[in-house]
């Protein structure tokens, strides 16, 4: 078997949006001064579908969303050329031919997204032309079903966010995480609205259910050195991303800070990248995407790492290309789930793309045996709602 082809398509979608509300979580840009820019203009209402075809007709579906028009560039000029005409079971070599040949300008970022959706695509492949799904590839099922935590909870108000963790606990969740509004340009008013929204779930879901925190980089150190001992009394299963990626000091100290675990890794690539992290204790929770850490040759081995440093993997985002590393290791005890909604910031796009992505049943997915690959196909529902450039 050999790859006949490399296609890489950005689907634009053009249908309804809704417009996010101003402080619905902090970022990055929240520390400068360009109130033009919140998180409210926070977007990515685009997704780049890779596929790679065999010459015996087997066609394997990846994927990138981080600059998808720039991903799907890189894949046509760069990645595609390294791989076509090999044999998709070469995997690892693959993965290491696009990794050294992109490094001079890849390394980390958008080069490392475009090769995890050529990656993923390939594994994909690999599962179909064996009949076998990819988690089964990768070491098999390690868990009869997948934990999942329901990830929305934007800051709006307060009384909507009860009345969305309620629904969610009435549909069997025993996990949630929210987002916080505010950061260092809010002010102590930002500090007691920031807990006033954490007392407010806390209030609907109890402690006898886990509640995560998302900062999305929108703090700083001194602003999270501030926030986190505020924060012990509400027992948070972790706090993610309080500032930016590449500030790995700051992460570390504050995950020596309180009984509090610092979680990131969804801005963190490659086998290194993470290396790093978990060398210098900056996280207690690890949040790779698979789709922008180097794919699932990466992700794999980014789980054996953590498996030894005896630290959770709990991918970004959920999705079927991490589920199935999910599935398959006993260092990710748990997924992250966003049920379909509307489309707002982008990430709901790739229910609207694909087909084949388990519904959570009480808190728990599951995965098919007998769905060979990712158990992906495209779907054909929303088509007329994308433009497509090829
Ligand atoms: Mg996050």
């Amino acid at each position: 078997m050999k790859i006949k082809s490399v296609r890489a398509r950005v689907f634009q979608w053009k249908g309804k949006t809704v417009p996010p509300q101003g402080n619905f979580c902090s970022n990055a840009m929240d520390l400068l001064y360009a109130p033009q820019e919140t998180m409210s203009t926070f977007r990515f209402h685009s997704w780049t579908v890779v596929e790679v075809e065999t010459d015996d007709g087997i066609v394997g579906l990846g994927n990138v969303a981080l600059a998808p028009q720039v991903a799907k560039l890189i894949v046509d000029q760069y990645l595609a050329p390294l791989v076509t005409g090999q044999d998709p079971w070469d995997y690892e070599y693959l993965s290491q031919r696009m990794y050294r040949a992109t490094h001079a300008w890849g390394r980390k970022g958008i080069g490392m997204a475009a090769i995890s959706a050529v990656d993923i695509a390939i594994w994909d492949v690999l599962g179909k032309s064996v009949g076998k799904p990819v988690f089964k590839l990768l070491g098999g099922r390690t868990k009869e079903r997948i934990p999942c935590y329901y990830s929305k909870l934007y800051r709006t108000d307060l009384k909507e966010m009860q009345a969305e963790a309620q629904r969610y606990l009435d549909q069997g969740f025993r996990a949630f995480k929210m987002r916080f509004g505010y950061g260092p340009a809010n002010g102590q008013q930002g500090v007691v609205e920031n807990l006033k929204s954490v007392e407010a779930i806390r209030e609907v879901i109890g402690y006898d259910n886990d509640l995560m925190l998302e900062c999305y980089m929108g703090w700083n150190l001194e602003y999270a050195k501030r926030m986190l001992p505020k924060l012990e009394k509400y027992q948070p299963r972790w706090l993610e991303e309080p500032v930016i990626a590449d500030d790995i000091d700051g992460y570390a100290e504050l995950n020596r800070l309180t009984s509090i675990p610092i979680s990131g890794g969804e801005h963190e690539f490659t086998l290194y990248g993470f290396k790093q992290l978990l060398d210098r204790k900056a996280v207690s929770v690890v949040q790779y995407d698979t789709n922008r850490v180097g794919g699932i040759t990466m992700a794999h081995k980014i789980n054996a790492l953590c498996e030894a440093y005896s630290v959770p993997v709990i991918p970004h985002a959920g999705q079927m290309h991490n589920y199935h590393l999910t599935m398959s290791t006993l260092a990710s005890p748990m997924s992250e789930y966003f049920p379909m909604f509307d489309v707002e910031v982008g990430n709901e796009l790739f229910y609207y793309i694909f087909d084949g992505e388990p519904v959570a049943e009480n808190g728990f997915l599951q995965l098919r045996d007998d769905a060979p690959g990712l158990g992906l196909t495209l779907k054909t529902e929303f088509l007329d709602q994308f433009d497509i450039v090829e």
